[in-house]
């Protein structure tokens, strides 16, 4: 075992393993997209690939940019169906800048965020 695995599966590992439930958005081979339960926006869709191997976004462009690719893709259709195809991509990366699941996940933020703008 490698140290970016962990010997229990993450909360959204037992989300795609049907264990926990949750709003399942979309779902490829490779990823699921899930309500987020505590949502910060009109829509906050989590994406996660279904492979905990990767605990954080510099990993899964490190170890499969097409994953990290295929995520980016997913993000944008479901702003598209969701809201008005405009949206926030936001991947908390480590403890300090807010990260409680470390299993990669990107947060789709979208609807009504220009007031809330980061810039
Ligand atoms: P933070 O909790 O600070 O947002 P993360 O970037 O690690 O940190 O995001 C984890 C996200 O997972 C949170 O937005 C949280 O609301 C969400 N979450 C936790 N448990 C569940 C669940 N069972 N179903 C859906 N979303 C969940």
């Amino acid at each position: 075992m490698s140290s970016t695995e962990s010997s229990t599966p993450s909360i959204f590992s037992r989300i795609i393993a049907r264990e926990i439930p949750a709003t399942v958005v979309r779902e490829t081979d490779r990823l699921i997209a899930i309500e987020d339960i505590a949502p910060k926006a009109p829509v906050h869709v989590l994406v996660i690939p279904k492979t905990e191997r990767y605990r954080d976004v510099v990993e899964l462009a490190a170890g499969d940019p097409a994953l990290l690719a295929e995520l980016v893709a997913l993000a944008n259709e479901i702003a598209a169906e969701r809201a008005d195809g405009e949206f926030r991509l936001v991947f908390n990366t480590g403890e300090n800048a807010g990260q409680t699941v470390f299993h990669v996940h990107a947060h789709v933020l979208a609807g009504g965020l220009k007031e809330s703008s980061l810039g």
